[in-house]
């Protein structure tokens, strides 16, 4: 059978990128190398028989309110979401804590315990970008990213542009300091400023870390990530498209610069009448599968330059008899039952020396904690009665000594490292409570979806130099690349890693204005 377009891997991306195509009418052909589709969108029993984990994300910020969401009628393919009331605590190591709600009002309040001042400079940061932010982060992420003089243009025409500006070229310690006092109100919105992997005395990080201090939305798939993966593929089939797990493509194949086709890795060799579009990151994509000889040498070059040195993630998946119970939810109780905890010291400084532990491949001995309860907000993931939780640690790829290798010798010493810094904030986690533990340590991460090179959770850093208009490569940020008939969609291009489909929207838009095709959507 032959295909219009051939999807290389079905992450959310690739999935969502396939769905477009497949409702515009063409024939699509996605191919996945694993068992499964869906990539970082992946629920396994990693525990117990009962127990559904999430094996990389958990949280899908924007996928509810996205076009993808509403285009593909996701909500009529299964894909449901619950928001938890409270959306994330801070808690200190005195077990003083910070709860973040999606009102202002509320959330001054709540900050107003550590600072009045900070109260009323939050309450005037909602005043001022609250609305600006609303209105242009999710045209901002699905569409294709603007060039750095037109969004310096827009900017500099207004006080508040300016100041977005200036903010633009700082440090996510630098804006903190100039808008707050209190140390806890800093640590607090410092965690929200690097959950990209963004270091915390890093330049250039850019206005868009003021969405993370004025929103926090958490919306969790119901029934475990892979369910968005599962309701993407039904739309692509309910469209004639084709999803195929367990075949991994080798080579992309072109009759002089073009994308004619795939070839599999048991030489098995499909044709696309139109476009190869790889969901898989760039180095793969373009020195392995297509290979350096067929490309401009400056973009191989630039193939070759793209990096993932940023930090990982070490992971714990759990079962537990009972929730955690926090003290500091004597104080302050919707903290046990906020979407998550997060535990990050009590001082900035703290996290800026954990960030350069991480660098030089020490795995914090401090905690750098997130832990999540899906179970909270969505009983059908563990059986009756029990919970799942993860435990996020930030941690480095490659550690010293051993490399990458080194964390066989370390990860169950860290595990229960982690596990007795829990304990100190939520005492009843007892060895008693945890029926089982899975880790997951960052190179793990990587066995399981080799995309997320050094098991770096954004498909590549999301630094300066990698983010909108230079995602993944300067004058490449259009999903187009030098080969013809060969397009990206994966979290390597704009808007970047994490779930959101972005990419694969963007890409599917770029396709069918390349191909004539009907743009059903807006
Ligand atoms: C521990 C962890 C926690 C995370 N938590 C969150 C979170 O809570 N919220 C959030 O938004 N993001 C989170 N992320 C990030 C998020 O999971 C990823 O950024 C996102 O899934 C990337 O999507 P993608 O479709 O671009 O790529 P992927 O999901 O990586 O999909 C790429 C697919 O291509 C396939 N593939 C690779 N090579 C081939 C080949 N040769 N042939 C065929 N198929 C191939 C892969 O198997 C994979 O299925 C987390 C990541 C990690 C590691």
């Amino acid at each position: 059978m032959s295909y219009d377009f051939i999807i290389i891997g079905a992450g959310h991306n690739g999935l969502a990128c396939a769905a477009y195509l497949a409702k515009a009418g063409a024939k699509v052909l996605v191919l996945e190398r694993s068992m499964h589709v869906g990539g970082g969108c992946s629920t396994a029993e990693a525990t117990l028989p009962g127990f559904k984990h999430n094996i990389c994300s958990v949280v899908h910020t924007h996928i509810p309110t996205s076009p993808v969401y509403r285009d593909l009628e996701l909500e009529r393919h299964g894909v449901r979401y619950v928001y938890p009331e409270y959306l994330r605590g801070t808690i200190f190591p005195d077990h003083k804590s910070i709860v973040m709600y999606r009102e202002p009002e509320r959330m001054a309040t709540e900050l107003s315990k550590f600072s009045a001042r900070d109260a009323r400079t939050f309450t005037k940061l909602y005043e001022d970008y609250g609305e600006f932010i609303e209105s242009t982060y999710l045209p901002l992420m699905y569409s294709p990213p603007l060039p750095p003089s037109l969004q310096s243009a827009e900017l500099e025409k207004s006080e508040e542009g300016r100041t977005l500006l200036q903010w633009q070229a700082s440090t996510p310690v630098q804006l903190l300091d100039e808008l707050f006092e209190s140390e806890e109100v800093k640590v607090h919105f410092l965690s929200r400023l690097t959950v990209l992997g963004f270091a915390p005395d890093q330049f250039g990080q850019g206005w868009i870390c003021l969405f993370r201090i004025l929103k926090a939305e958490a919306p969790i798939c119901v029934g475990g990530s892979q369910q968005l993966a599962l309701g993407l593929r039904s739309v692509v089939e309910a469209h004639g498209g084709v999803v195929q797990t367990d075949m991994e493509v080798k080579r992309i194949l072109l009759r002089g610069n073009k994308a004619i086709g795939i070839e599999l890795k048991d030489g098995t060799r499909a044709e696309a009448a139109k476009a190869v579009v790889t969901n898989v990151e760039p180095k793969k994509s373009f020195l392995r599968m297509v290979g350096e000889e067929f490309l401009p040498p400056s973009f191989a070059t630039r193939v070759k330059n793209y990096h993932s040195h940023g930090r990982s993630l070490f992971v714990l998946h759990l079962a537990l008899s009972e929730p955690p119970q926090y003290r500091a939810g004597a104080h302050n109780p919707p903290v046990n039952v906020a979407f998550s905890q997060e535990m990050f010291g009590g001082s900035v400084e703290e996290q800026v020396r954990a960030y350069q532990e991480i660098a030089m491949g020490r795995p914090p001995r401090k905690e750098m904690l997130q832990i999540t309860l899906p179970t909270l907000f969505d009983r059908s993931q563990a059986p009756a009665g029990k919970h799942t939780a993860v435990v996020w640690q930030y941690a480095p790829y490659s550690v010293e000594p051993g490399g990458p290798e080194g964390w066989r010798n370390l990860r169950e010493e860290y595990a229960a490292h982690l596990l007795d810094l829990w304990r100190s904030y939520a005492p009843n986690m007892s060895r008693d409570k945890i029926l089982a533990v899975a880790i997951q340590d960052p190179t793990d991460t990587e066995r399981h979806n080799d995309n997320l090179v050094n098991g770096v959770d954004v498909v590549g850093d999301m630094t300066p130099d990698q983010m909108g208009y230079f995602r993944p490569f300067a004058g490449w940020s259009s999903y187009r690349t030098p080969v013809e008939g060969l397009y990206m969609c994966g979290g390597y291009c704009h808007p970047g890693g994490g779930v959101h489909a972005g990419a694969g929207h963007n890409a599917a838009a770029a396709i069918v204005e390349d191909f004539k095709l009907k743009k059903w959507w807006d």
